[in-house]
């Protein structure tokens, strides 16, 4: 690694970045390629002998390019959002650069303390209560997802039920809840830590409680279970759903979790973000309630992929889950003098620095700026929104709590509603000005738009409702013909 031509390499790399972004709105959202594309254009074997840069780049551009779909383009409007900005990438530049990993605190503790250091100040930016924090009796890591950050929650709860029913034979008696809302990754999280998956309970949601779990329905499954034999273990809540956005009621499923002595989980990977702002703060309520909360930074505040704050209230029971103690790992800071070794919070051993990633995020932007960020998002949607009412052939399906709005095309009736939206979405998506995804709750095909990439201001949202209306308006008239 020699300084000069890193100099030099990277300088040319920020500069075809830069490009990028200067021509992002060129490029057709979702990437039009077909399966396979990438091995007939690229040779099929490693090279034996160095190539240039520049033969590299010329590749990424003619190559790579066409195969990406534009998660950064402004007109991108699907899934939920990878935010990403300049303090975002900065801090994943200097994470590469210096490549330590931090597994132990011995092994880098720059790294270990600036993550217990900025996992409380966002705990503080969230108005955690101080059981979460450092500060206070908890403690918080950073993951690269929330479906690590679930299993290793799961694997916390587990081992201490199983401590307490007296060994592994009762882990087939385990159960975990959540609601038909909630995201797969917590089913795929407890099939992982050996929870049978027919021991998944899937609360159903409705209409009528805007798809947030009912705290009732969790109360009688649970009665059910514990009259079947079986021993209820977790619950899992969430703030801002993959599908819709819905907020499980976090207040009163705590209540019930403490009541029956369930591990209570707040999946706050989307809308945790939002909660900084005081307005939304109370979507929150209950969280002391909670054993442990997981929020995606990489989602909706501006740090580039990838970084998933998990925080815990009893971190020895995480702790205990995942330690191992292998000799040559073994030294005096983490004998003696009781240090944080995060390989101990995480399953792999490996970890990057993420930590200055959010680290610079927050000084760089500073919360004012953060606030003002998702106020932004939320005003458009809110303009997107009240585009969506004010045309009578649209409806909002579901109603909207933070920046993603679900509505259709009304059908002439409703068995034709799925194919006549599947319809519009594939034909705003295939022309590559704008892309939404689609969800189904309660039965409906609705179309997403999310809004919250980096660069979408309000008139890319302005551009986006003309599409749809004018891809509408297609697809009616061929209906009528
Ligand atoms: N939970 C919610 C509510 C989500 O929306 C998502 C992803 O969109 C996840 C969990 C999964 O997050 P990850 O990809 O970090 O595992």
């Amino acid at each position: 690694l020699d300084p000069m031509s890193f100099t030099n390499e990277s300088r040319a790399v920020i500069d075809f970045i830069a490009d990028y972004y200067k021509n992002i709105e060129e490029y057709p959202v979702l990437s039009r390629v077909e399966p396979g594309y990438l091995s007939a254009t690229l040779p099929e074997s490693a090279p034996y002998c160095p190539e240039s840069l520049e033969d590299i780049l010329k590749d990424v551009h003619d190559c790579i390019v066409p195969g990406l779909t534009h998660w950064q383009s402004p007109n991108f409007f699907g899934y939920f959002h990878a935010n990403a900005s300049t303090a975002g990438f900065l801090g994943e530049m200097l994470c590469s650069g210096f490549n330590v990993v931090g597994f132990s605190w011995i092994s880098s503790p720059a790294a270990t303390e600036l993550e217990s250091l900025v996992m409380d100040w966002m705990g503080k930016l969230l108005k955690l209560p101080s059981s979460f924090l450092f500060s206070g009796t908890g403690g918080g890591v950073l993951h690269g997802s929330t479906c690590e950050a679930a299993v290793c929650t799961l694997a916390a709860a587990r081992d201490k039920a199983l401590k307490e029913l007296g060994g592994w034979e009762n882990i087939t008696k385990l159960v975990v809840y959540a609601s038909d809302q909630t995201h797969f990754t917590f089913q795929k999280a407890a099939k992982l830590v050996g929870i049978p998956p027919s021991n998944f309970r899937l609360i159903e949601t409705s209409f009528s409680t805007g798809f947030s779990m009912s705290p009732e329905k969790v109360r009688f499954a649970i009665e059910d279970d514990i009259k079947s034999g079986l021993v209820p273990l977790f619950l899992c809540a969430t703030i801002g759903t993959t599908p819709s956005g819905a907020v499980d009621p976090i207040a009163e499923l705590g209540k019930v979790a403490r009541e029956y002595k369930l591990w209570l989980h707040i999946d706050a990977a989307y809308a945790g973000s939002a909660c900084i702002c005081p307005e939304l703060r109370h979507y929150l309520d209950g969280i002391e309630l909670a054993n442990s909360i997981s929020m995606n930074p990489h989602k909706w505040f501006l740090t580039n992929m990838d970084c998933c704050c998990l925080w815990i209230k009893e971190p020895k029971i995480l702790v205990d889950s995942l330690s191992t103690d292998p000799e040559i790992l073994r030294n005096n800071a983490s004998k003696f003098k009781g240090v944080v070794d995060y390989k101990d919070w995480q399953v792999a051993l490996s970890r990057r620095f993420r930590a200055l990633k959010l680290w610079i995020v927050i000084r760089r932007h500073g919360l004012a700026n953060l606030i003002y960020h998702i106020r932004s998002d939320i005003s458009m949607a809110k303009r997107f929104e009240a585009f969506v009412a004010m045309d009578e052939r649209f409806e909002i399906v579901v109603p909207r709590k933070f920046a993603l709005v679900c509505f259709r095309l009304k059908p002439k009736q409703e068995a034709e509603g799925t194919e006549l939206n599947c319809k519009l979405l594939d034909a705003i998506n295939s022309g590559g000005r704008a892309f939404m995804t689609h969800a189904v709750v309660g039965g409906i095909y609705v179309i997403r738009c999310s809004i919250g990439t980096t660069l979408t201001e309000e008139h890319h949202v302005d551009a986006l409702w003309n599409l749809i209306q004018e891809n509408a308006q297609i697809l009616l008239s061929e209906s009528i013909n």
